[in-house]
């Protein structure tokens, strides 16, 4: 059965419970407004752990766009319903489930973290010079988890691509014992990636937003036979004729911030296929439509 928690000691109670049977701990950090993306990380969680703790946490730190804060949406009794429903109606090795819903208090008691975390080059490209201070944010209330949680494995969506790479840099930089696992994208039954920022899209620019995936997985098949720079300018011109060539209604329009095509591992930008080490070649593309910023990635 799961169980709500909003005190940190009282999550630290129950993992120090856990840690004493050797138990293992799984970790689904999220922001709440929960989608079948999150539950697939949950689910996931549920089958290879003892105790799983899913947090459920707005992290104010890590919005650099106070406006972007206030309409994140908060739907809790919702998100809590779900993560019952899911957990009634899996195969699971869990024995426990723990929902951590704490307050910005009880996660900041002194206030706003002063901390401070540098990546290098991982948070130097794509989103990190468009978003300051977010990654930073992030790594402050991702190891404020690990260390009320202790968790074993750490589940994360790769539909933040960057993000799993900057909790990898944190992990090697706190030298905490975590696996951290990736989790593939879930998608609509259109391929537009699932997020909670889809709600705030009007129906004619739902109906648009599938051309992102639809343009990555083509671009995908072009890469068998053409150079990166192409591939590149073909993703970002594609998007942004795309209302022209489609006659879309009410002005609407893709409004690329960035496509790149990076080493997996590092986030570099490669300027050739052969250049990507062990880990491949992704390509992360931030776009605008309809007042909403989207984020997709493709695997090459
Ligand atoms: P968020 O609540 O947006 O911070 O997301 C919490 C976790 O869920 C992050 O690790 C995200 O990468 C992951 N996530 C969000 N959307 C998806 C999706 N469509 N598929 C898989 N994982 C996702």
């Amino acid at each position: 059965m799961m169980k709500q928690i909003q005190k940190a000691a009282d999550l630290q109670a129950a993992v120090s419970e856990a840690k004493k049977q050797n138990l293992s701990i799984g970790l689904v950090p999220t922001m709440g407004a929960l989608h079948e993306g999150h539950l697939s990380l949950i689910e996931r969680a549920l089958k290879e752990n003892d105790l799983v703790v899913v947090s459920l946490f707005v992290n104010p730190i890590q919005f650099n766009n106070k406006e972007d804060l206030e309409k994140y949406p908060r739907t809790i009794e919702a998100d809590l319903a779900l993560i019952q429903k899911l957990e009634s109606s899996i195969e699971k090795k869990a024995t426990g489930l723990l929902a951590f819903t704490p307050t910005v208090d009880e996660m900041y008691p002194q206030g706003e973290p002063k901390e401070v975390y540098h990546f290098g080059p991982v948070e130097e490209v794509m989103e990190g010079p468009r978003r300051p201070g977010h990654f930073s944010g992030v790594a402050v209330v991702v190891r404020r988890l690990f260390d009320l949680a202790q968790p074993t494995r750490a589940y994360f969506g790769e539909k933040d691509y960057q993000q799993i790479a900057v909790i990898r840099s944190l992990l090697e930089q706190i030298k905490y014992p975590i696996e951290l696992v990736p989790c593939p994208i879930v998608r609509a039954d259109d391929g537009l990636a699932l997020s909670s920022r889809n709600m705030r899209l009007s129906p004619a620019a739902r109906k648009m937003a599938p051309a992102i995936n639809a343009t990555l997985e083509q671009a995908a098949e072009m890469a068998e036979f053409e150079e990166v720079d192409d591939v590149k300018e073909w993703v970002l011109d594609t998007l942004a004729s795309f209302h022209e060539v489609n006659e879309c209604p009410d002005d609407l329009r893709f409004e690329p911030e960035y496509f790149e095509i990076v080493d997996a591992r590092t986030l570099q930008p490669i300027a050739d296929w052969d250049e990507a080490g062990d880990l491949g070649a992704v390509g992360c593309i931030a776009v605008w439509l309809d007042g909403v910023r989207l984020i997709d990635i493709v695997k090459f």
